[in-house]
């Protein structure tokens, strides 16, 4: 059996762990503060840990995983790595540098299986889930990348809006959160964490039950039914009216919610769209905000088109003399691969077509 990666265990986990072979806490906060502080790549780096500890540690976890692929680095800062798993699979992680940190898009699933008919990822259907020590490495990657550049910098935000669906891979998405949050580690505030749904409503009720105090980001698109089922077919499971009421119980615990809208041309983008979605929102309490995603364009899914800006700021402005909270959001990494999923997907057709 292959050792496993330490960085699927939450504190509690890990305390839970080294104590049933006799550690006590105290060390436990030790070898975290090394594995999320000091950030070390080898066990034996533990310079202040017991011997005894070290070996058992050695003997039966690893740290690294996921080997660095391609990297390629924009014009304006973003990175975008894709890494290779233990078994091959390939997973796309991005850095992006914005006025008020630095955030980090992490992937959940080998592709996914929601099908929403603009995605890249959703082209490649799921292979498997992640495992929460996979989505906290890719972190721990992309924080290893900035210590080497040694000018002090530290990831600050993450958002859960690389390829996959989070809420079909609740538990590990969950366990990476109570990872990065704690305190004693990377200590990243959960104000600053971002988890994007396709709407999966029952996952969004037990979410908010959990209270981990993050911010969601719903992937609406669409004001209403029939359209939203065109563009995404999870809405037959899961129609708007459904979704609202588990966006209404979300916002009882005072979290922020984004509702994603991707402008496609002709077809959710006109004065009409904006005007139903206004209507659609009107009894959403404060706290919920509309982000208007420009589309990247995917090849495969040459039925959809970039919208027109004269569009794009008339939806933008529609909605706020209807006064809803909205803004138009920043692209990143746009000379690069920069859409979702995308420079996975590419780089595989490229590896088959070399084959
Ligand atoms: N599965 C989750 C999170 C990953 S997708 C979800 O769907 O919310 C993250 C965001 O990227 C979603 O809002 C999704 O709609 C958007 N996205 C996917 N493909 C895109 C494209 N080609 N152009 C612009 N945004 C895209
Ligand atoms: Fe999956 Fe999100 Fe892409 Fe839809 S948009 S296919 S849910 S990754």
């Amino acid at each position: 059996m292959t050792n496993k990666s330490i960085y699927g265990l939450t504190f509690e986990q890990l305390s839970a762990w080294l104590l049933e072979y006799g550690h006590k806490k105290g060390r436990a906060e030790k070898v975290w503060e090394w594995l999320y502080r000091n950030r070390v790549k080898n066990f034996t780096e533990m310079v202040d840990v017991n011997k005894d500890c070290i070996q058992l540690l050695q003997d039966n976890f690893v740290i690294e995983t996921l080997t660095e692929h391609i990297k390629q680095e924009a014009s304006d800062g973003t990175i975008k790595f894709l890494f290779k798993l233990e078994d091959g699979h390939l997973i796309e992680t991005v850095l992006m540098r914005h006025p008020y940190g630095l955030s980090v898009c992490v992937t959940t699933q080998v592709g996914c299986n929601i099908g929403c008919s603009f995605c890249a990822s959703g082209l490649l259907t799921k292979k498997r889930d992640l495992i929460s020590a996979e989505i906290v490495e890719q972190i721990m990657k992309i924080q290893f990348h900035l210590d080497q550049i040694g000018q002090g910098e530290k990831v600050s935000h993450i958002v859960v809006m690389g390829i996959g669906e989070p809420f079909d891979n609740y538990e590990n998405m969950v366990n990476f959160l109570q990872v990065v949050i704690d305190q004693k580690g990377l200590a990243i505030g959960s104000r600053k964490i971002t988890v994007s749904t396709s709407g999966i409503v029952g996952k969004i009720y037990e979410f908010t039950d959990r209270k981990l105090h993050v911010n969601l980001a719903i992937s609406l698109h669409a004001p209403n039914d029939e359209l939203r089922t065109k563009i995404m077919k999870i809405n037959r499971v899961y129609p708007i009216e459904k979704l609202m009421e588990s966006i209404k119980y979300f916002l009882k615990t005072n979290r922020r919610i984004m509702l994603e809208y991707i402008l496609l041309k002709g077809v959710n983008d006109q004065q009409q769209h904006a005007l139903e979605l206004a209507d659609l929102l009107k009894d959403i309490p404060q706290g919920a905000a509309v982000n208007l995603i420009p589309y990247n364009p995917v090849d495969e899914h040459d039925q959809y088109q970039r919208s027109e800006q004269k569009d794009v700021i008339g939806f933008y402005e529609t909605l706020r003399k209807k006064g809803i909270i909205c803004s138009i959001r920043q692209e990143h990494g746009t000379d690069i691969d920069a859409a979702c999923g995308q420079l996975r997907s590419k780089q595989m057709k490229e590896e088959k077509s070399n084959i």
